[in-house]
């Protein structure tokens, strides 16, 4: 019997979910207008494609806000071909306009279990955080300490708690034991960990600190179920264009930056697997390839190589999967297609929907 929670599943809820956050997303531009107003450095958020590590959420900040890059464990290398070229693109935009970069270089973990923390870096979260430190130092080595400013940010995920290491890695501090903290205290608290970035940019941090102190109290209040926080995902997203799709424990995101991409697909791809395997989602329910190209330019060549990319990367994922991680085919749908970056809207370029109610008749729709 179909229960309330299957609903959860598939290419239409994928569909619906992005409709909904694109008018969010529309109906808080007057909002986000505000923000950058008042608080105009440019925030990026090098992030794990683990779907807790919502940092919207997490710091109460206006969906669009903060810029994530997302790939398999949060690994970045400066060195990427394709990644420095286009972050550094997002640093011209910002130095164009006068602001200043704040890029939060992010790891995660889990305070009460291991197990519930980065599988991209088997558990093991001092490597984790080894590598936001060592990118974090190739940043300072690229761009001085001037215009952009990267921080190393842990996600604690059991209260989906920030911890702030100090730009001299000796001290961090757990947002988590943080509480009931003046402006004053907070001021101060944010100066002693980094000494040497500008007012304006401390400035802009504190509503994200401020955001994530009240969200670990609502959480801790709602006393939210450990088994949330447990690993269900069951869409495989590749390439950009998604910080619409965060909803908790659904999707493994896989950015287009690491030149390694197939690997990254195919770990990726074995995460779903497991996560069939272990029997912490049912296949029944649909197991989703989703592919995403980013555009902003919806009248030139912007909009077509958008395309291009979209239908290339998808066949690209697809084959990787049938060759390397071939039990996980006979469960796939297929979604793929475009975002537009001004509305956050998901235009479908293709889609394959394989119901399995006994039966593996495929129903292929435009
Ligand atoms: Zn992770």
């Amino acid at each position: 019997m179909p229960s309330k929670k299957e609903s959860n599943y598939g290419i239409d809820y994928l569909l619906e979910l992005n409709r909904r956050h694109a008018r969010e997303f529309m109906d808080l531009a007057v909002e986000r207008r505000r923000y950058r107003g008042e608080h105009p450095t440019e925030i990026a958020a090098l992030k794990c494609m683990d779907g807790r590590l919502n940092l919207p959420v997490i710091t109460q900040t206006t969906v669009g806000i903060i810029q994530p890059f997302r790939n398999l464990g949060g690994k970045f290398e400066l060195g990427w071909p394709f990644f420095q070229s286009i972050l550094d693109q997002w640093v011209q935009y910002a130095t164009s306009r006068g602001r200043h970069s704040l890029v939060f270089v992010t790891y995660h973990y889990s305070r009460g279990d291991s197990h519930r923390g980065c599988r991209g870096f088997n558990y093991d979260t001092e490597a984790a955080c080894n590598t936001a430190i060592k990118l974090k130092q190739q940043f300072d080595h690229v761009y001085g300490r001037g215009a952009v400013i990267p921080i190393v940010c842990g996600i604690e995920t059991d209260l989906d708690a920030l911890i702030l290491h100090g730009e001299d890695h000796n001290r961090s501090v757990d947002l988590a034991k943080v509480n009931e903290t003046t402006q004053i205290e907070l001021d101060e608290l944010l100066r002693s960990l980094y000494p040497s970035v500008p007012e304006i940019i401390i400035r802009d941090l504190m509503p994200l600190v401020r955001g994530n102190i009240r969200h670990i109290a609502d959480i801790r209040a709602s006393n939210r179920a450990i088994e949330d926080a447990e690993h269900k995902e069951w869409v495989l997203g590749v390439g950009r264009g998604f910080d619409w799709l965060h909803a908790i424990n659904t999707a493994f995101i896989v950015g287009p930056f690491d030149p390694n991409l197939s690997l990254a697909i195919e770990t990726a791809a074995n995460l779903l697997q497991g996560n069939i395997d272990e029997g912490r989602v049912n296949p029944k329910r649909g197991i989703v390839l989703m592919t995403s190209a980013a555009y902003r330019d919806a009248a030139g060549p912007e909009h077509h190589l958008a395309k291009e990319k979209a239908t290339f990367l998808s066949a690209f994922a697809l084959d990787i999967i049938k060759s390397r991680v071939p039990n996980l085919v006979p469960h796939l749908q297929i979604l793929t297609g475009m975002t537009d970056l001004n509305t956050r809207k998901f235009e479908v370029l293709d889609r394959q929907d394989k119901v399995i109610m006994g039966t593996d008749e495929s129903v292929k729709a435009a």
